[in-house]
């Protein structure tokens, strides 16, 4: 277990120095839309290859630097992207949709109400009032 620990630290220090990225790839590891040989270099092609969104084939010779080019299956004009991008604009999605989602939680259970309250009070802060003794309270 230990070893295959090891190597999906160096995966993901390949993969991108990013938090978020790392991230991403661990989510598409973990919902099974990455499926691991543990052979670095098939991995990191499987992750980095461009596929296109048509037929998830490589594309026909260079794919130009938008990520368009020609589809080796089929022939047509196609958008190419790697597995890479798709992994990180999933875990963006889904960090999303549990943010928001964890908002609504909150918003249910009356917590939102408690998070905001000190930044409510600090526009209230009490003035010093004075009784008729002439000492000073601030309460
Ligand atoms: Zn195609």
């Amino acid at each position: 277990m230990g070893s295959t620990k090891n190597y999906f630290l160096t995966l993901l220090e390949q993969c991108s120095e990013e938090q978020f990225g790392q991230d991403a790839i661990e989510a598409a590891l973990v919902n099974g839309a990455l499926k691991l040989t543990y052979n670095l270099p098939t991995d990191l092609h499987t992750i980095f290859d461009l596929r296109s969104n048509c037929c998830d084939a490589p594309p026909q010779g260079e794919c130009c630097a938008k990520g368009s080019g020609r589809c080796s299956q089929c022939g047509e004009g196609a958008q190419f992207e790697s597995n890479f991008d798709r992994f990180v604009v999933a875990h963006q999605k889904q960090c999303r949709e549990h943010g928001d989602a964890l908002v609504e939680v909150y918003r249910a259970s009356g917590i939102m109400e408690e998070i905001l309250r000190p930044m409510s009070l600090a526009q209230h802060i009490p003035q010093p009032v004075q009784d008729y003794a002439g000492t000073h309270h601030t309460s």
